[in-house]
């Protein structure tokens, strides 16, 4: 699990893109008009979304979620707020367009198939279904983001190229680049790029289906086979633009002599007892221990490696090639395959597995 520092230039031009597209596509949707009755539109006289009309809006918008969504602080704070912000406003935005019904019963009532609902739940099924579709369609996700194509103004594919996180960072174990398929050096199609994992699932969060801090950038395992639509919530588990556990968590293996065979332990050490516990929440339902006891042959070749070489094994080879100009990180990043500063870790997969056992078989 790795950490997306926010703050970074390349995250806030991200973000600032994000923004631009996603706001001008949900005032499409919507249709929606300033205090003088005129068509919303941004600054930009060349904005593909707001000068051409193929965008259709919703129609029969409901008018509360109208109301709402067309102020542009509150769009603003969906669209770019921070992880804590998106599930606050979320609730404080289903307040307002249904009073006294409590969000996640709503949701439940709504995922349900119909004849498991009960008699009082049907009462309030349609206009709850309603207002869901609508949001659903509004920001949409599957239909819009993630169906653009990467030749065109904004998509995932967009969005992707500018993180430009290089591994998964929930498992940090698989590449996630992005790439396109080209001819004559024009974009002509898909080729690759990571999933995004809705952190607050789209099933029972529609409005933050677009939101930047819910998109995190994943393999298709971490994303589709082991989160899938499991809720999450700050207070249990750790989110990647938030929490920075690099160093609360520590990889280590033990051999077991009776099989002749090693197993890799991923164990996390942190003082706090709250954030020890979302961690060890998020370590266990990403099944991370398991993943990398896939990976024996990986942990077998470093463990060789150190018998072969008794001494430090970078400073054995800085002595075998005196006259090579490299530093220490790209001396590792040869020997190894991977980076050495935690920063960089994302680049490239393995480096936080391999840095913490090359530290405990004293390698580095
Ligand atoms: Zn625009
Ligand atoms: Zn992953």
């Amino acid at each position: 699990m790795l950490f997306i520092d926010s703050t970074h230039p390349d995250m806030q031009f991200a973000l600032n893109e994000h923004y631009k597209y996603v706001r001008c596509y949900v005032w499409k949707k919507l249709d929606a008009k300033d205090a003088g009755g005129a068509i919303k539109k941004c600054l930009d006289p060349g904005c593909p979304i707001c000068t051409k009309n193929n965008i259709d809006p919703y129609p029969n918008i409901p008018i509360d979620i109208y109301k709402y969504l067309n102020d542009d602080t509150l769009l603003e704070l969906l669209i770019c707020g921070t992880p804590e912000e998106i599930s606050a406003i979320n609730l404080y935005f289903w307040e307002l367009i249904f009073p006294g019904l409590e969000y996640h019963s709503c949701i439940e009532i709504v995922n349900k198939k119909h004849d498991q609902l009960k008699n009082d739940e049907r009462l309030f099924y349609p206009v709850i279904k309603s207002k869901i579709d609508a949001l659903t369609k509004i920001f949409n996700y599957k239909g819009w983001f993630d169906a653009n194509k990467p030749s065109g103004y904004y998509s995932a594919y967009h969005l992707a190229t500018y993180l430009n996180l290089r591994s998964c960072v929930y498992c940090n174990r698989t590449y996630t680049l992005t790439q396109f398929k080209t001819e004559d050096g024009a974009k002509i199609g898909k080729l690759l790029r990571p999933q995004f994992d809705h952190w607050f699932p789209q099933e029972h969060f529609p409005l933050l289906a677009l939101s930047f801090f819910n998109l995190v950038p994943s393999c298709s395992i971490c994303n589709s086979s082991v989160k899938g639509r499991k809720k999450f919530s700050l207070s249990d588990y750790i989110h990647p633009y938030v929490d920075n556990i690099t160093d609360s968590i520590l990889f280590s293996f033990t051999y077991r002599e009776s099989i002749d065979s090693v197993k890799v332990e991923l164990t996390a050490l942190n003082d706090d007892a709250t954030l020890q516990k979302r961690i060890d929440n998020t370590l266990q339902d990403f099944h991370l221990e398991e993943m990398y006891n896939a990976h024996e042959p990986e942990l077998l070749d470093l463990i060789k490696l150190k018998q072969a070489y008794s001494d430090n094994y970078l400073k054995t080879l800085r002595n075998a090639f005196p006259g090579i100009k490299l530093t220490d990180n790209e001396m590792y990043r040869l020997a190894f395959g991977v980076e050495l500063d935690p920063k960089n870790f994302q680049k490239r997969p393995f480096s936080k597995f391999k840095y913490d056992i090359l530290r405990e078989l004293k390698v580095i």
